[in-house]
């Protein structure tokens, strides 16, 4: 496995600071976010440090989409209406964590929340 000594994400994968995986699977895990503004954002982050998107292999690609469907079923299961999908790359894409890491964010009909303009 890749790590970064002072990555926050890569502390996390390797349990130097503990946290509750809400699923797992070979290169992927999911936890949820420390900003809980909307109950239930989740993030799956790669086991492996890769800075960004660009940086993660494509061959990683059929995992990371059943990571996020079997994330995205919890929600819905946990009363979600809706959910949103996204990933910000560079820190012009408002990346602040240089650990690519997906946000799954759960939804609700009349919750109001405008995510772009
Ligand atoms: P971004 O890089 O823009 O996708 O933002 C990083 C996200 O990671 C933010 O939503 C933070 O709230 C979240 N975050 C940062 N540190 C932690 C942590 N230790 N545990 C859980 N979430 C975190
Ligand atoms: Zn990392």
């Amino acid at each position: 496995m890749t790590h970064k000594d002072d990555c926050i994400f890569c502390r996390i994968a390797k349990n130097e600071i503990p946290s509750e995986f809400l699923f797992e699977n070979d290169n992927f895990f999911a936890i949820l976010d420390k900003n809980q503004d909307i109950p239930g954002h989740a993030l799956i982050i790669s086991k492996q440090h890769y800075t960004n998107l660009i940086d993660m292999p494509t061959t990683l690609g059929t995992e990371m989409a059943s990571a996020i469907k079997e994330v995205s079923e919890k929600i819905l299961k946990n009363g979600a209406e809706g959910f949103n999908v996204f990933i910000n790359n560079f820190p012009a894409g408002g990346q602040v964590v240089m650990h690519v890491h997906i946000h799954v964010l759960p939804r609700k009909k009349d919750d109001d929340l405008k995510l772009i303009g």
